[in-house]
């Protein structure tokens, strides 16, 4: 039989602008406040952080299509477009009707899609004169992109990573160091709320809100430093929209348009990067495409969490968020899936869910491990541990379409591969994973102090 597996685009079909969903969203999303004044911030105030053009991206409301500079769809380029496959021996192992695609963002050698707004962030930072960027990265894939997008923009940069995931994930610190950035364990010594953090408890193994506080701190007390962010924020989202608006083409090229659109949940950014182009189409045209966001049990905001203005880290430096989150001072248990531990969700996939416009769907770790292997072994990629949870989403769908018998047209977007994460499928295969349940009266007590703001 002649099918089509592959579905590929030329690089004068790379997207040439990212598309801004806040511009066509029935409710906006509530505005950040400054923690002090309880003011929505303006571009003025969150330029002190980040690159001014991302600050801009981030308030605004009012276009649909950013242009996408020039340089920046240059270095898309050396990795863009990415492929659309049909997963055809995924489904014939599942015995399912459905038909399952996925884009493959794991196909450029930082390993995932967090390059697509690295580029972006590094890009506005060198335009507007900065030397030096800070960021946090939890399993080290954005740490890894930015510090490879810093180096080919001219920038110099430091990052903390996450102390837990430097231990478990050693090569993600040596990625980032070959690409030429600083790379400090969180919490550390170097900042003042590190130092805070480690006197109160001494063996804190560190989250992406630890890093933060400490990456931040680091942009605002250094001249000609700005602060980037890998997720949660809009701007980040808006450069992810390249996945999606790539798909769509792609989808029409396979000549069929996705019934449900899934993808694995941290932030928000790689999710909202496939689906936010396929939703215009259920805001604009009537279609009725479903949106599922699969995050882990263990960090459960999307299903379990309260909305409510809460701050971005650990140590409350950030602005007031209007966010789906289960506290900042939330820690989350040690999965491998480190991507995915954040605390709180971005402010238009908040309002999104509000809307009811999309879904959260909470898997366990094993699962998502078993989901990962079924990949592995029919596609012959093997996913990042984030990345399987999407594809445990998309199981679960699969196999209701086999129950019913429906020929839904499935698409997620496999957000990176796993080859530096060998160690978790080692623990998987020797069975020595586990699944953390969080109790009710965990997230009120980790929500409880959250000054109700919305
Ligand atoms: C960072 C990361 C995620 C989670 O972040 P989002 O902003 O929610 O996309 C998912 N998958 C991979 C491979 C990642 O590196």
């Amino acid at each position: 039989m002649d099918r089509q597996k592959k579905f590929l685009l030329n690089e004068d079909q790379i997207p040439t602008h990212w598309y801004n969903i806040q511009a066509e969203m029935p409710n906006k999303p509530l505005p950040m406040l400054n923690p002090g004044t309880k003011e929505p911030l303006t571009v003025d105030d969150l330029a002190h952080i980040f690159p001014r053009e991302c600050c801009v991206q981030e308030l605004d409301q009012e276009n649909a299509w950013i242009k996408i500079p020039e340089p920046i769809r240059e270095k898309y380029k050396y990795y863009r477009a990415t492929p659309l496959v049909r997963a055809y021996a995924l489904e014939e192992a599942l015995g399912t009707p459905a038909h399952i695609y996925f884009k493959n963002e794991s196909t450029n050698p930082l390993g995932s899609h967090k390059i697509n707004s690295a580029l972006a962030q590094c890009y506005y930072a060198k335009e507007e004169g900065t030397t030096n960027v800070t960021t946090e990265t939890g399993a080290g894939q954005w740490g890894a992109a930015l510090a490879y997008a810093a180096k080919i923009f001219g920038l110099e940069a430091a990052v903390y990573q996450v102390k837990i995931s430097m231990q478990q994930k050693p090569y993600r610190s040596s990625i980032m160091r070959t690409f030429g950035a600083a790379v400090t364990a969180s919490p550390s010594m170097s900042t003042r709320a590190g130092k805070d953090l480690i006197t109160k408890d001494p063996t804190h193994p560190g989250s992406l809100g630890t890093a933060i506080s400490e990456a931040v701190e680091l942009a605002v007390t250094t001249p000609n430093c700005k602060y980037t962010l890998g997720s949660v924020l809009n701007h980040v989202s808006l450069h992810q929209t390249v996945i999606g608006l790539e798909a769509e083409k792609q989808m029409e090229m396979a000549g069929e348009y996705p019934d449900m659109v899934v993808a694995c949940f941290g932030g928000g950014s790689n999710f909202s990067g496939i689906a936010f182009p396929f939703m215009r189409h259920n805001l604009n045209d009537g279609k009725k495409t479903e949106f599922i966001a699969a995050e882990p049990e263990s960090c459960p905001k999307l299903t379990r969490g309260k909305f409510e203005y809460d701050f971005g880290d650990e140590a409350g430096l950030t602005p007031l968020i209007p966010m789906f989150t289960l506290g900042h001072n939330f820690k989350p248990a040690n999965i491998h899936a480190g991507g995915l531990r954040y605390h709180g969700a971005g402010t238009i996939v908040s309002q999104l869910i509000k809307d009811g416009l999309m879904r959260g769907v909470d898997i366990p770790q094993l699962e998502s491990f078993d989901a990962g292997m079924l990949f592995a072994r029919t596609e012959g990629i093997i996913p990042a541990p984030e990345s399987c949870h999407a594809i445990a989403a998309v199981i679960r769908e699969a196999k209701k379409c086999k129950e019913t018998g429906e020929e839904k047209v499935i698409l997620f977007n496999l957000s990176g591969h796993g080859l530096i994460d060998m160690t978790a499928y080692d623990q998987y295969i020797n069975g020595d994973l586990q699944n953390y349940q969080l109790s009710d009266a965990a997230i009120e007590a980790n929500t409880a102090s959250l000054e109700h703001l919305t």
